[in-house]
């Protein structure tokens, strides 16, 4: 399995698919794993690695958001805490979720020694700057939407990490699954958790790779609302120039353009 990122208290994997990542944070006694994903060979790696480097520390897992490939390896880790939104907690698509997974695992012949199964949650995040002690370390929580209703921030000034789960990634477009004004708001709550957390350095995004310095945070929050800025501007054929050049600025994978049609229909009705 790849470790794509490697520092302190901080180990981030990176799966084959999507470079979807998996983090782990080491505190005090206890350890954060947090989205552990996505193919059975990934998650027992990571099963094996916490087991073998953190045997003694107490499990907490955390979920950015209710995406099934964000929450596929729950079962992994029967003995952990869950800390996620209300939103998640309460998510009347469980079952929609769970049917993506098995329809994903049915498609690549996928068998899991662990059984297939939606968070229950031990520690709810119900309101903005929510905190929480662990292993001496506070942790502090914001709500996320825009891409997915139920996602979330974490902060850990202390080890100046930013947990952004789908979100200021350098490889993929925001995806506005949720929608654009919610999204749009939590670019605005980026900024300000930028300026309010001077300590923090690295950003760790659910797909793509970790940003280790201030300067690479704050150009991506910029990115990502220039581009939200170009699909609220009137339809021209110069606007799709600018997009289409827009989106090389995070990579040139031509299924871009395809979630970047999928966001107009989606702000489009
Ligand atoms: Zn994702």
């Amino acid at each position: 399995m790849k470790i794509q990122f490697r520092h302190n208290h901080i180990t981030v994997f990176e799966s084959a698919l999507y470079r979807t990542t998996t983090t782990l944070i080491a505190l005090d006694q206890a350890i954060l794993i947090i989205d552990p994903n996505w193919l059975p060979v990934e998650i027992d790696y990571i099963v094996k690695y916490v087991t073998h480097n953190y045997k003694n520390h107490k499990q907490y897992l955390i979920f950015t958001h209710s995406d099934y490939d964000h929450i596929i390896g729950y079962c992994a880790f029967p003995g952990a805490e869950v800390i996620a939104t209300i939103q998640l907690a309460e998510n009347p698509y469980k079952e929609q979720i769970i049917d993506e997974i098995q329809s994903f695992d049915n498609t690549y012949y996928i068998n899991r020694d662990y059984p297939i199964r939606y968070p229950d949650v031990n520690w709810v995040i119900l309101h903005d700057g929510q905190t929480m002690h662990i292993g001496g370390c506070e942790l502090i929580f914001y709500h996320a939407q825009g891409h997915c209703a139920d996602a979330l921030f974490v902060v850990i000034p202390n080890y100046g990490i930013w947990i952004a789960g789908d979100y200021l990634s350098n490889i993929e477009i925001p995806l506005i699954d949720d929608n654009l004004i919610a999204y749009t708001k939590t670019l605005e709550k980026a900024k300000n958790i930028f300026h309010q957390y001077p300590s923090v350095h690295i950003l760790i995004p659910g797909h793509g790779d970790t940003a280790t310095h201030r300067l690479e945070i704050k150009r991506r929050i910029h990115n990502d609302k220039k581009y939200l800025d170009l699909l609220q501007q009137p339809d021209s054929e110069n606007r799709e120039k600018e997009i289409k050049q827009h989106l090389k600025s995070y990579s040139d994978n031509p299924n871009l353009l395809a979630a970047h049609l999928e966001n107009m229909k989606k702000i489009t009705g």
